[in-house]
């Protein structure tokens, strides 16, 4: 078996299989193995952990998880990055599915394991796979994904700041969401137009079951959906004033300046009155 050392450079790799990125499938590669193994320090993981990676392109980052002495799924939808992953697989713990990541059954891959759910995400699915992730039943142990820097700071943002809205609450409501890392344009090849950052998230053993959950992404998509609006006015059908009370929140507040936790509790109010 040829041992991850002896594998070629990232970009000789490329070059020998004649790849170049594919703007359509939001291809921007780390071949800087400083940086992904960064990546996976940052992602806590280790000897026998599973690990699933979603996007693997040349293996860069595959590469570092491999190294951890993780077991490692990756999920590649673009085909022609096979032969460079299979020699991949033949140097260590690599499973290797070719498909689309929003298809697939993480439950089935991992194997009844608690797995852990590492990604250079391509940008254009990296809201809805982030989404499957935390609504879906299968909870993964953790994730730790790169995204545009716009959307990290959605995701980690505090009440308050501009950028706090329907997908910080949800993603905070059920995990530790942490910005590790900031992650230049020039970081990639070919750069991207815009900067990236690293999320990790940790599900919470607390998290909204459900039913809990269905309620809060119906009343943030109604109080986000005006969320200049006093929550009276937002949350007008869904109970108004007398539901905001009842979660003991302020009528006059904005949707902006609500806390999580303000959130559940009007997700409870609103359940408690459907009975
Ligand atoms: N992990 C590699 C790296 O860091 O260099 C590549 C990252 S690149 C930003 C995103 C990767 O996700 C590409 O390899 C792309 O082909 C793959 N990809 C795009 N859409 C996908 C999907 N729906 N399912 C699985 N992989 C996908």
């Amino acid at each position: 078996m040829t041992s991850l050392d002896a594998l070629p450079p990232l970009r000789e790799a490329l070059a020998a299989h004649g790849l170049m990125a594919k703007k359509a499938f939001g291809q921007h590669f780390l071949l800087d193995l400083n940086i992904t193994r960064k990546i996976a320090r940052l992602a806590e993981v280790g000897e026998g952990d599973v690990v699933i990676e979603v996007g693997p392109g040349p293996g860069g980052l595959t590469r570092a998880l491999m190294e951890t002495g993780a077991r490692v799924t990756a999920v590649e939808k673009d085909e022609r990055f096979r032969p460079l992953l299979e020699d991949l697989a033949a140097a260590g713990e690599l499973t290797l599915v070719l498909g689309d990541a929003l298809a697939v059954d993480e439950a089935a891959l991992a194997g009844g394991a608690a797995a852990h759910i590492v990604s250079n995400l391509p940008y254009n699915v990296g809201t809805p796979l982030l989404i499957k992730w935390l609504t879906e039943p299968w909870t993964p142990a953790s994730l730790t994904l790169m995204f545009q820097k716009e959307v990290a700071d959605r995701i980690v943002a505090p009440p308050g700041a501009g950028a706090y809205g329907r997908l910080g609450v949800i993603a905070q409501a059920i995990c530790e969401a942490k910005l590790v890392m900031d992650v230049p344009a020039r970081a990639f090849t070919p750069p991207p137009k815009v900067d990236s950052a690293i999320v990790r998230l940790v599900p919470r053993p607390d998290r909204p079951e459900p039913r809990r959950l269905d309620a809060l992404q119906k009343l943030t998509a109604a109080a986000f959906g005006q969320r200049r609006k006093m929550l009276r006015a937002s949350l007008k059908a869904l109970g108004g004033e007398d539901l905001i009370l009842a979660a003991g929140l302020d009528p006059q507040a904005r949707a902006e300046t609500v806390p999580v936790a303000g959130f559940l509790d009007l997700a409870d109010a609103w359940l408690e009155r459907r009975g």
